[in-house]
């Protein structure tokens, strides 16, 4: 049964000691993984993960809206041209930790960095792989304003949704998916969203190495427990989990081009 993890994040060191061993424990379970980059240097570990196996390993790259370098657009698009870099993130807002006295700088900083992004995505192509903390409002209004220009058959991958039904909406109408880990299997306040978002939306992340799932809560996270997001995606929709599997990945398949 194969099952694609959207979002992960095995290029950064917590993976060090056993990273080979950690991504053949998924690809010989038929578990495939997008890794995402955060930064120009984690960025290109990404890719360069790509390029050591055969198969199952892609990558999406872009700088975090909490990254502070400068961005290197040429840089970026030079290396998003790559056939496995199959998405342009992790990108968006994110307002969780911005102090309030530097909340209008940092707020036109993120947003100019997405934009960055967005033209990427554009001229690439491909995908934008959108994170968003406490910041669905700008997102959207952002969104709405660049969603004609973007071509990619899904324009983006809202990771990690934590907004509300309204949002879903939103999102849903610019024709994004959606990405749910770990989260789900242990928190119950997705569940009316993940019963309310289509099943044609829906695909499943582990964001590795954070955010481990039940049952193996208190360890690091790895791409093979993709698989407890997927049994609790079938729990909460009340699906066969077969069903939950093939759907996640075709998804998958479609938003990535894979
Ligand atoms: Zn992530």
């Amino acid at each position: 049964m194969k099952l694609i993890d959207a979002h992960t994040h095995v290029q950064l060191r917590q993976f060090n000691p056993d990273r080979d061993e950690v991504i053949k424990r998924a690809v010989e379970q038929d578990i495939w993984m997008v890794n995402v980059g955060t930064t120009r240097k984690d960025s290109q570990a990404a890719v360069d993960l790509c390029e050591a196996y055969a198969e199952g390993v892609f990558a999406s790259i872009g700088q975090h809206p909490d990254e502070r370098e400068i961005f290197d657009y040429d840089w970026y698009m030079r290396t998003g041209a790559h056939e496995k870099v199959v998405a342009i993130g992790e990108c968006g807002l994110d307002y969780y930790r911005v102090e309030p006295h530097l909340f209008n700088d940092e707020r036109d900083r993120q947003i100019e960095l997405f934009q960055q992004h967005i033209e990427l995505a554009k001229e690439l192509g491909k995908p934008l792989m959108v994170h968003c903390r406490e910041a669905f409002s700008d997102v959207k209004s952002v969104m709405r304003k660049e969603i004609g220009d973007l071509s990619a058959d899904v324009p983006g991958i809202l990771h990690f949704f934590t907004g509300t039904k309204e949002d879903a909406k939103t999102f849903l109408d610019f024709g994004f998916m959606f990405t749910f880990g770990g989260l789900i299997t242990f928190n119950r306040e997705f569940d009316e969203i993940l019963r309310y978002i289509p099943k044609e939306r829906i695909m499943i992340e582990t964001d590795a190495p954070f955010v481990t799932p039940d049952p193996y809560r208190g360890k690091r996270n790895e791409p093979a427990y993709v698989i407890e997001v997927a049994k609790a995606l079938a729990e909460v929709r009340r699906a066969p989990f077969e069903d939950v599997c093939k759907q996640t990945t075709q998804n998958a398949k479609s938003a990535f081009g894979i």
